[in-house]
């Protein structure tokens, strides 16, 4: 048994998205006053993450806390820290967990505190891949920034200050590259954006849409270098990186650089204690674990995907949302020996970066069919992509939507309508996500 500590009828393990929106939907529920525990290593009370790569960083009217604590993110109620001390929910912030004991229902932090519960809710989301893991020469010299929580996009903002017109090399092609180089350009640094894969964020766009935001960056003044990585770091005198050296021989000036390279879930604490499926922990529809009254939401969970039939992982901000909501409504239910209805997800994905911004949902499997105008020329370029897959349309993109064309192409990823012929398909464009 663990030693003295405090006791809480419900643990969060993790104080990002999903601990804000559980807190949220015990609140609803009913929570009395010091039932509930939010442990996070951030100082900060839950905020909407997405915001550290984009309003975070702009170079006038930047969104700073309180502006942003969840749950604004989805238009809902602003959670301040007196907000939880009215529900008698308690913020243990600065805490970092070190070891979790599931048998014993302990968790003890760094400092040596212990907290034990009767329900732990897994939210510790993800840890950015850093290059110092992989052994990249020199990459722990000062100036080479990630960013995941807004510790990492303080110091961020104060190096872009620091430095004005700074060379900036950004090396990933992803989410956080593609966010992140628009930011820097936005704030008039030098940027040159650095990934090994043919075109950026493979994981997602078809290469039709991903040549239309390359062209766009470039209008910008962002150069693009593909296929290739960076094997290495020179710096000066005071520990500051000043060159990115590249596998394919190409060296780059640096004052400042920014690593997107990926993410994993943050599950090191419970090896070996709960089953795992797909680097993430193993849960059901209701985002029960393997261990009893322990729960996994957000990042770190693989959840069973209906409409798919599938497990799987999502690294999603709309989704730790709903999965956090899901688990509180299923451990609210079981107290009273009641169930809720299976969790039933449509994957959701978006991004904003300059004026742009798109939305994906569904599956990106199969054959990909671009409508619309991806001309980055354009004065008002606006497209889309469906994908087919079995002559159903399962998946949907949209650059620059309306909120009702958005709830479009929502709607037809989830009722998978047969897809016509696929020149058919890309001449209605738009016009056939409207008739559902
Ligand atoms: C910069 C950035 C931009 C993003 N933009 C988008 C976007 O535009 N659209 C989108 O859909 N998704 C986006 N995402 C992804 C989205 O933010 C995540 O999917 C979401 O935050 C996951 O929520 P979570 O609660 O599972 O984890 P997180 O929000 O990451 O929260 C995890 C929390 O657990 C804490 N923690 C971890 N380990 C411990 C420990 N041992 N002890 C104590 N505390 C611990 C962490 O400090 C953190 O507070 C973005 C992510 C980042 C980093």
């Amino acid at each position: 048994m663990a030693g003295i500590g405090k006791h809480f009828k419900y643990l969060i393990l993790g104080g990002g998205v999903a601990a804000g929106y559980a807190a949220r939907e015990f609140a609803r529920l009913g929570v009395k006053l010091g039932e509930l525990a939010i442990i996070s290593k951030e100082a900060v009370a839950p905020y909407e993450r997405p915001t550290l790569s984009k309003a975070y960083l702009f170079p006038q009217g930047a969104a700073r806390l309180p502006g942003f604590h969840v749950c604004v993110g989805s238009g809902g109620e602003r959670l301040l820290p007196e907000w939880y001390s009215e529900k008698g929910i308690e913020l243990i912030l600065r805490t970092e967990i070190a070891k979790a004991e599931l048998t014993s229902r302990a968790l003890t932090s760094v400092a040596g505190a212990t907290f034990t519960y009767d329900n732990l809710i897994i939210a510790t989301g993800s840890v950015v891949t850093r290059l110092t893991d992989i052994g990249v020469q020199g990459a722990d010299c000062n100036n080479i920034f990630y960013l995941r929580e807004i510790d990492d996009a303080y110091k961020l903002v104060s190096a872009i200050q620091a430095r004005k017109n700074a060379k900036s090399v950004i090396l990933g092609g992803g989410y956080i590259g593609l966010e992140l180089g628009a930011a820097l350009q936005i704030n008039d640094l030098d940027v040159t954006m650095v990934y090994p894969e043919p075109w950026c964020m493979p994981r997602l766009f078809s290469p039709e849409i991903a040549a239309f935001y390359e062209g766009y960056y470039a209008i910008k003044g962002i150069k693009i270098i593909k296929g290739t990585t960076a094997v290495g770091f020179d710096s000066d005198a005071n520990g500051n990186v000043t060159k990115v050296k590249l596998k394919d021989g190409r060296v780059l000036d640096a004052d400042i650089v920014v690593v997107g390279v990926g993410a994993r879930p943050h599950t090191t604490l419970l090896k070996g204690q709960v089953a795992e499926e797909k680097g993430g922990v193993k849960t059901d529809s209701f985002f029960k674990t393997s261990v009893p009254s322990v729960y996994a939401v957000g990042d770190v969970a693989t959840f069973p995907l209906k409409l798919y039939k599938e497990l799987r992982r999502v690294e999603h901000v709309d989704h730790s949302r709903k999965s956090a909501e899901q688990a509180v409504k299923a451990i609210k239910a079981s107290e009273a020996g009641q169930t809720v209805e299976e969790y039933d997800y449509l994957p959701y994905f978006y991004s904003r970066a300059y004026d742009l911004s798109w939305q994906f949902y569904g599956d990106n499997v199969g054959d990909t069919v671009l409508f619309g105008d991806n001309n980055p020329l354009s004065a008002k370029p606006k497209f889309g992509s469906y994908w087919i897959k079995d002559g159903k349309v399962v998946g949907a993109f949209l650059e620059s939507g309306s909120p009702e064309e958005n709830k479009a192409i929502a709607k037809i990823a989830r009722l998978q309508p047969p897809a016509p012929d696929l020149e058919q398909l890309k001449n209605e464009g738009l016009s056939f996500a409207s008739k559902f």
